[in-house]
C-alpha cells in the first residue's frame, strides 16, 4: 500500500464514520451496526498509527461523536461543559482488560483498587445542582459543549428537582445515562404503530430521542429513568468515587446499587461473567461493564487522553448469537451501485426477533469468513438494525460444500461490475440503465430526509415500470389524470402525493444538494458545501482544491462531488430540477403558490397528514407566517391530530379560530376528496 491509497482510504473512512456518527448521534437513526462502525474506527486507527501524517485532530478517533442539535432555529440552548465530557475505550477482551490493570499498575505507584459498575446503554447527561436545585442538564453534545434539555430532565421521575440531606457543594456537576426501560420502550413503539409512524430500532436511541423533544410534557409520558455514576474530580472531596457515589446517594441522587470494588483482575471477571447472564434480568439495556480505578488520586494522576479518561475501561459484552443454516445467498445492488451479497437463513429467534436475513457485506468479508454454500453460520444483532454474520460452524459443513461464486455480471442488468482500487465492493457501472440503481436513486431522493414526496417503494416500482418516472425531475411533471388513470389511484391519493410533490419545491437547498445522491455526500457534507458555496452553480464550478476548503471534506468527497458535476447527464437533471422550480441556492425564498394567507399569522399544533415542517413550508409557501405561542396576534391556530390542550385553551380564551387541516386546505384553495390511503406510511424502523 503506497501513500497515496493509504490517504485515500484514511480519508475515506473518516468520511464514513463522521457521517453514520451523525446518523447515530443526532439522528438517533443509525444505518450502519455497531460491530461494522466499531470495526471501521478500529481500522481507521490502525492507518493512522501506520501513517501519522495523515492524521488530523478532527479525526473521528480522537473526538466524540456529537449529539448536537443541529437546527439553527427554535433548538435548544448549547451550554459549555465545565469539564469535558468524553467517551470510554472499549475492549471486547479481556486480556485488554488486563492490560489496562497492568498500564495503571505500572503507572501508579501505590495500591488502588477497582470500582466495577454496569455500562448502562442509553444516553449521557450531565446534571450541575446549584444550592441543592437542578439548576441545568446538558447532553453530552460534542464533549465541550452539550445541549440544554434542563425541561425536559425535570420531567423525568428520578431525578431530583431537590436535594436531600447535606453535605454537598453549593454547586457540582453529576453525570449518568438517560435510559427507557424495556417496558416503556415497548410501549412507545406499539402506540408509534398504531399512529403509523417510524419505529425506534432500540431502547437507546428512544431514549436519546426521546430527551431531544421539543415538548416535556411528551418527556414525562415516555417513562424515561436516569442513573447517575460520575462526579467529576475537583468538585468534591472523597478519597474514592464509591464514597462520592455513595455521598451522592444520601443526597436523594439515583445511583446504582449494581457495583463492586475489585482488588484484582480476577474479581473483575467474576464480576463481567456474572452480570452477562445476570444482566438479561434487567428492566434496562446495559452493553458492558466500566471499570474504574476507585482512588481519586490515582484518577487524576492518570489522567486523559483526548477522547477518554485514562483511569477507565469498558468491556462490551458479545452480542447475543444464534447458529443457523445459509438457505440461499442474494446480491443486492443498491443505489450507487455498489454490489452487497446478503444471507437467505433458515430464520432463527434472536433477541426477541425473528432473523432471516443477514448481511455478508462484500466479496473480502465473505472470504475472511471462509463461507461455503449450505454453511451454518453465527448471527449477531447487538442493538443494531441488520443482523451480521460473524462466523461459522465448521462442524456442520456438509462435505464437498463449495464457496459461493461472487457474481461477475451484474445480477439485475447484466453490465460486468467492476471493483476499483481501495474500493471493498463491487459495483455495477451502469448508472443510468441499471433498473435498481435508478429506482434506488429515486427512492433516496423523495425520502423523508430529502424532497419528503410521499411515495413508497410500490409506487416507485409501478411509475417507473411504466417509464413515467425515470428521472427525480420527471415527479415535477407528473399531472392528476395521468396518475388516476393508474391501477389504484384515487383522487385523495393522487392529490395527496401531488401536494407533497409541490410542497417539496419549499425544501432548502442543502436538502436538494442531499437528495441529488451523489456519492459519500450524506445529509451532514450537503449540509456544510452547500453552506460554504451558496449555490449548485458555485459547486458545479469549483475544482477539487476548493471543495476541499469546505472543512470536513476530503479528497474522497471533494472528487466525488467534482466528477458528479463533469457528468452530461448528471448536469442537465440539475438544470431540469432547476426549471422544475427545486430551491438551488442557500436562502432562495420559497416559491409563492398563492396569497391566500397574506398577512396571517398561524399557529400550528399536533400531527398533520404531511411533516410538521412540511406544513410550515406550505403555509409560508402560501403567504402565511409561522408563529410559536398563541396570541392576540394569531388569526388561526391551526390543529391536527392530538393538539396541545394549552394552545387549545389559549386560543378559545382569546377567541381565535381553529381549524383543522381540511379547513385549512380549503383556506389555500385545495379540494381533496376521495379516501384513498397515503402510500408510504408503512412503519419503519430506525
Ligand atoms: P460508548 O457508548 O461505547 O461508551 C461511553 C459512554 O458510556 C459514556 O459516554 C457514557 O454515556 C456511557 N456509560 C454507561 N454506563 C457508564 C458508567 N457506568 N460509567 C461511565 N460511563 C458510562 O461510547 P460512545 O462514545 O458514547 O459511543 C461510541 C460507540 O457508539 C461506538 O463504539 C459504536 O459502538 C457506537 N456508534 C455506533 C454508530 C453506528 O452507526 N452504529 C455510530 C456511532 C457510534
Amino acid at each position: 500500500m503506497d501513500y497515496t491509497e493509504a490517504k485515500h482510504r484514511i480519508e475515506q473512512l473518516k468520511a464514513i464514520l463522521w457521517e453514520n456518527s451523525r446518523k447515530y448521534y443526532v439522528e438517533n437513526a443509525p444505518t450502519m451496526s455497531d460491530y461494522e462502525y466499531d470495526q471501521l474506527m478500529h481500522e481507521l486507527e490502525d492507518w493512522e498509527r501506520r501513517y501519522p501524517e495523515y492524521a488530523t485532530e478532527d479525526s473521528p478517533t480522537r473526538r466524540v461523536g456529537s449529539d448536537l442539535e443541529e437546527r439553527t432555529e427554535g433548538g435548544f440552548a448549547k451550554y459549555p461543559h465545565k469539564y469535558p465530557m468524553l467517551s470510554l475505550s472499549n475492549t471486547y477482551s479481556i486480556r485488554e482488560v488486563e492490560e489496562f490493570s497492568e498500564r495503571a499498575s505500572k503507572s501508579l505507584d501505590k495500591p488502588f483498587t477497582y470500582c466495577c459498575e454496569l455500562k448502562f446503554d442509553g444516553t449521557a447527561i450531565c446534571l450541575t445542582y446549584r444550592d441543592g436545585k437542578l439548576f441545568r442538564a446538558l447532553t453530552r453534545g460534542d464533549g465541550e459543549k452539550g445541549d440544554d434539555v434542563t425541561v425536559n430532565a425535570l420531567q423525568i421521575a428520578s431525578i431530583p428537582h431537590t436535594l436531600k440531606g447535606s453535605g454537598f457543594p453549593l454547586e457540582f456537576e453529576i453525570r449518568g445515562e438517560v435510559l427507557m426501560p424495556y417496558e416503556s420502550f415497548d410501549r412507545l413503539n406499539a402506540q408509534r404503530e398504531a399512529m403509523e409512524e417510524p419505529l425506534f430500532a432500540n431502547p437507546r436511541n428512544a431514549a436519546s430521542g426521546s430527551l431531544k423533544l421539543q415538548d416535556p410534557r411528551e418527556v414525562g409520558r415516555r417513562g424515561l429513568i436516569c442513573t447517575l455514576y460520575h462526579i467529576p474530580t475537583g468538585q468534591v472531596d472523597f478519597p474514592t468515587h464509591d464514597e462520592a457515589l455513595k455521598a451522592a446517594e444520601s443526597w436523594g441522587l439515583p445511583v446504582s446499587a449494581h457495583r463492586k470494588i475489585c482488588k484484582d483482575i480476577a474479581e473483575i471477571e467474576e464480576f463481567i461473567s456474572h452480570w452477562d447472564s445476570a444482566r438479561k434480568q434487567l428492566p434496562y439495556a446495559t452493553d458492558g461493564i466500566v471499570i474504574k480505578i476507585n482512588q481519586m488520586d490515582c484518577q487524576q494522576e492518570l489522567g486523559y487522553t483526548a477522547k477518554s479518561p485514562r483511569w477507565a475501561v469498558a468491556y462490551k459484552f458479545k452480542a447475543e448469537q444464534a447458529c443457523t443454516p445459509i438457505l440461499s445467498i442474494d446480491y443486492q445492488v443498491g443505489r450507487t451501485g455498489a454490489v452487497t451479497p446478503v444471507a437467505n437463513l433458515e430464520p432463527v429467534l434472536l433477541s426477541g426477533t425473528m432473523v432471516k436475513r443477514a448481511t455478508l457485506v462484500n466479496e473480502d468479508q465473505i472470504r475472511a469468513l471462509d463461507i461455503h454454500e449450505g454453511d451454518w453460520v453465527y448471527v449477531e444483532k447487538g442493538g443494531e438494525i441488520i443482523p451480521k454474520i460473524t462466523g461459522v460452524e465448521l462442524s456442520h459443513r456438509a462435505p464437498g460444500a463449495l464457496p459461493p461464486v461472487f457474481p461477475h455480471l451484474c445480477p439485475d442488468c447484466g453490465t460486468p461490475l467492476v471493483r476499483e482500487e481501495g474500493e471493498a465492493k463491487w459495483f455495477c457501472p451502469n448508472a443510468e440503465g441499471c433498473p435498481t440503481q435508478i429506482k434506488g436513486r429515486l427512492e433516496h431522493f423523495v425520502s423523508r430526509k430529502a424532497m419528503n414526496i410521499l411515495c413508497g417503494e410500490a409506487t416507485i416500482e409501478q411509475l417507473y415500470g411504466l417509464s413515467m418516472v425515470t428521472l427525480p425531475s420527471h415527479f415535477y411533471t407528473l399531472q392528476a389524470h395521468q396518475l388516476l388513470r393508474l391501477e389504484g389511484w384515487k383522487d385523495r391519493a393522487a392529490a395527496r402525493f401531488l401536494e407533497s410533490v409541490k410542497a417539496s419545491l419549499n425544501v432548502p437547498f442543502e436538502r436538494v444538494l442531499f437528495a441529488l445522491g451523489i456519492r459519500f455526500v450524506g445529509e451532514t457534507t450537503a449540509r456544510d458545501v452547500a453552506r460554504h458555496f451558496g449555490s449548485v452553480d458555485a459547486i458545479a464550478k469549483a475544482t477539487k482544491e476548493q471543495l476541499l476548503e469546505v472543512p470536513e471534506v476530503g479528497e474522497v468527497i471533494a472528487e466525488s462531488i467534482f466528477r458528479f458535476f463533469r457528468e452530461e447527464e448528471n448536469l442537465s437533471e440539475v438544470q431540469a430540477l432547476k426549471d422544475a422550480g427545486l430551491r438551488m441556492s442557500v436562502g432562495e425564498s420559497a416559491a409563492r403558490a398563492s396569497n391566500a394567507l397574506e398577512g396571517k399569522s398561524i399557529v400550528i399544533s399536533g400531527n398533520f397528514s404531511i411533516s410538521r415542517d412540511d406544513m410550515k413550508a406550505l403555509i409560508e409557501a402560501h403567504g402565511g407566517k409561522n408563529s410559536s405561542s398563541v396570541s392576540g396576534k394569531t388569526d388561526y391556530l391551526l390543529a391536527g391530530t392530538k393538539p396541545g390542550p394549552e394552545k387549545l385553551k389559549k386560543a378559545a380564551d382569546l377567541g381565535i379560530s381553529v381549524i383543522d387541516e381540511a379547513a385549512f386546505r380549503e383556506l389555500i384553495g385545495e379540494h381533496t376528496g376521495g379516501d384513498a390511503a397515503p402510500q408510504n406510511l408503512e412503519p419503519t424502523l430506525f
